[in-house]
């Protein structure tokens, strides 16, 4: 119930917050914190995990059977409590292959029709309201449960034991939550949450000047699991690689944007340690985990992926193409062929050192990530300009565009007519963030800007002149969208799993 509370006057307490010192945060990320850990940490939790290690020993058959069972029980369930299914044929499943029965469901079909996926069966008071922005501004909300919550910290400390790491072990957090208010300037950059053993260090004050605090403060922290966002903890590798210096940490858990190779090689050497990646999304309806050989594992229990081509045809082995999830364990909203936009492949055929049967996955999201380079210093990740969309239920897409050194563009193609409003608040929003230093000013587009390949990246760095960073000036035209959803759906896929982290923090 508190947590539904929160979530509904987050943009409330955050203005409350700000005006407080700083142990004052930390008493009140700390209050929250004791919350969250007795969600987290229930008996439930670790009756769940129990089960799911047990699971570990799997053979294909009992993978399939449970997948098999899985989907059944959630498409019956559908047909009975969600008004988008009343009208799927009855059908009985026998193979994987009688899904294709059922249609393929597109992303823009439930943001609009949000109200059409919630379950009957959930009653109201235990609906958790979520919000899944994408870096494209394009808002799709999302119903979970309490409960849903507690099986997805089930999943994530099964894979902390793949990393050979207990519950509650102490973490450094680098995920989206806004501990430190912006016009902060001097350290701490960062907020104990006690009863996690947690410290949550602000992603919004990254800066060639902040650097030493925050390395300062990570060489106190080592020895302790490393958490966040690949290119936030990407920010932090180059601060510790420009100066020679490494930072042995437990053990680091990415999500929540594709962690390329260079970078995962970059971070592992900066923090000494191994990276453990993962790929889940805000909609609850599937989940990839790494495991300690490297490899990513379909995790059996949350979804029932497809691989799927642009005909909804599944694709040849090692073929790329579209992720199409069942969700199992979201019953408050349940999501039933659902293409996210993501791509993938599937390795099959070769067995995982580790010993696990869960299928192999790869996700071969291409996004880059561009990172806002201030002229003062101040480096902003996609992740952290990010968090200014997420209110936003009126753009189709939403861009910023570094066009001069001391000047950012929000630009914004509108899906109706209060789209002008929200724009001007993103644009106040990131005036604000990004201070009196930076001019920010905002355009209504007709579409957005395209690279070649058909990516639609967050961050977009055209003519600004910062020392030979014009990374991405010349691969940036102005371009149709080959399919606008696609574009569109692919960047909101990626972008969800960044609500998950938030439940996480
Ligand atoms: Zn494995």
């Amino acid at each position: 119930m508190l947590e539904r509370f929160m979530r509904a006057n987050v943009s409330r307490w955050q203005g409350v917050y700000d005006r407080f010192p700083s142990p004052a945060r930390s008493a009140l990320a700390s209050a929250r914190g004791l919350f969250l850990a007795q969600m987290r940490y229930a008996p439930e939790t670790f009756s769940i995990l129990k089960i799911l290690r047990a699971h570990e020993r799997w053979s294909m058959e009992e993978i399939v059977a449970h997948q098999m069972n899985a989907l059944r029980e959630t498409i019956g369930s559908a047909r009975r409590n969600v008004p988008h299914y009343a009208n799927y044929s009855r059908g009985e499943l026998r193979t994987f292959g009688d899904l294709r029965r059922w249609p393929v469901l597109e992303r823009e079909t439930v943001r609009q029709n949000h109200e059409q996926f919630l379950s009957s069966g959930t009653p109201v008071r235990r609906r958790i309201r979520a919000g899944t922005t994408g870096t494209t501004g394009g808002n799709l909300r999302v119903a979970f449960t309490e409960e849903l919550a507690r099986a997805n910290w089930a999943c994530l400390l099964r894979q902390w034991a793949w990393a050979g790491v207990a519950a509650q072990q102490p973490r450094v957090t680098l995920f989206g939550a806004r501990v430190v208010p912006a016009e902060c300037t001097e350290a701490p950059y960062w907020v104990y949450n006690l009863p996690e053993r947690q410290i949550l260090m602000s992603i919004f004050h990254l800066a060639e000047k902040t650097a030493p605090a925050y390395l300062a403060f990570l060489h106190k922290q080592e020895g302790k699991i490393l958490e966040g966002f690949p290119s936030v903890l990407g920010i932090l590798a180059d601060f510790a690689s420009n100066r020679r210096e490494s930072f042995p940490m437990r053990t680091i858990f990415t999500s929540g944007e594709p962690l390329y190779p260079a970078s995962r090689a970059k971070i592992e050497s900066a923090f000494q340690c191994k990276v453990f990646d993962s790929y889940g999304m805000t909609e609850y309806c599937g989940l990839i985990h790494e495991c300690a050989h490297g490899q990513m594992h379909l995790v059996p229990e949350f979804g029932f992926l497809e691989i799927l081509d642009a005909g909804d045809e599944p694709v040849a082995e090692g073929e790329e193409g579209f992720f199409v999830w069942t969700g199992f364990l979201n019953r408050a909203m349940p999501l039933i062929r659902y293409r996210i936009g993501d791509r993938g492949r599937w390795l099959h055929g070769s067995a995982c050192g580790c010993g696990l049967l869960f299928p192999l996955v790869i996700p071969t999201i291409t996004r880059e990530s561009e990172i806002l380079r201030c002229p003062d210093g101040r480096l902003f990740s996609p992740r952290a300009l990010n968090q200014l969309l997420k209110d936003a239920t009126s753009l189709r897409f939403c861009q910023f565009v570094h066009d001069r050194p001391e000047r950012v563009m929000v630009r914004a193609v509108s899906a109706n007519a209060r789209a002008h409003g929200e724009m001007m608040q993103i644009r106040t929003r990131l005036q604000d963030l990004l201070g009196p230093m930076m001019r920010v000013t905002a355009e209504i587009a007709s579409e957005p800007l395209v690279r070649p390949g058909g990516k639609i990246p967050l961050i977009i760095n055209t003519g600004n002149n910062l020392g030979g960073r014009r990374e991405v000036a010349d691969g940036v035209k102005l371009d149709e969208p080959r399919n606008r959803n696609d574009a569109f759906d692919k960047e909101n896929g990626m972008e969800s799993t960044q609500e998950m982290n938030r439940v996480q923090q």
